[in-house]
């Protein structure tokens, strides 16, 4: 069980839901950005996180990719990731005076830090990453209030159905040897997934519950 060991050693042993309070409050950074540099390969974006960050900054997905976000592979599976500039690995998104610029509308990774999240039973909790966050002294606060995500309960169900979909598609791909199928796979996803459009009266998880079904049965996943 070497992900469980790797997770007491890292974290303080126990596990979080929303409603608990945790050690985590850094009753604002002061300037520190220790947690945006050096985490390119951490920070893996999910079409929310994509979808929030190109309606903030009025551009599209494919306009951001190159400059501020990159392409990884990872099981033959090509996802955006945050990406990291000049010798100090800063993340692209980071200003001149090294605040956020999509600070409201950062992805949800960037929102847990220092916690973490770790996947059980079609269900996830959080952990607290200890000693990883330099600010001494954290205070105590809900989780809930730490992430301030809005609409938790679809923004968690979206989260569970993409860890889902990644999984099975994860599964899918280890049998597909011919370069360009997946490259189409792969830019199925892109196109779908991380270009979604949203008409007045709609919300992005009502569209993208009514792409993923589509996807899927294209890609045929179950
Ligand atoms: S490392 Fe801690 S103090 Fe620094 S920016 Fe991240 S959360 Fe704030
Ligand atoms: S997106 Fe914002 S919060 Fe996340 S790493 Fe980049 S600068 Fe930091």
């Amino acid at each position: 069980m070497k992900s469980i060991n790797i997770l007491e050693e890292i974290s303080d042993g126990k596990l979080y839901d929303i409603e608990d309070t945790v050690k985590v409050d850094t009753c604002g950074c002061d300037g520190c950005n220790d947690c945006c540099c050096d985490v390119g390969e951490l920070v893996v974006l999910t079409p929310f996180d994509v979808y929030e960050m190109v309606n903030h900054l009025g551009v599209g997905f494919y306009e951001l990719l190159g400059s501020k976000i990159e392409l990884r592979n990872n099981n033959k599976i090509s996802l955006p990731y945050l990406k990291m500039q000049d010798d100090n690995k800063r993340c692209s998104f980071l200003n001149k005076e090294g605040r956020c610029i999509i600070h409201s509308k950062r992805p949800n990774i960037c929102r847990l830090f220092p916690l973490g999240r770790v996947y059980k039973d079609d269900d996830f909790k959080y952990f607290l990453q200890v000693g990883n966050c330099p600010k001494k002294d954290l205070k105590d606060v809900k989780v809930d209030k730490w992430l301030g995500i809005e609409n938790y309960d679809d923004n968690k169900q979206f989260i569970l159905e993409w860890h889902k979909f990644i999984k099975a598609l994860t599964f899918r791909l280890k049998f597909v040897r011919d370069e360009k199928e997946l490259e189409e796979i792969n830019k199925v996803i892109l196109d779908n997934c991380y270009c979604i459009e949203v008409k007045e009266g709609e919300n992005f998880y009502s569209v993208f519950s009514q792409i993923l079904p589509k996807i899927k049965n294209r890609l045929g996943i179950i």
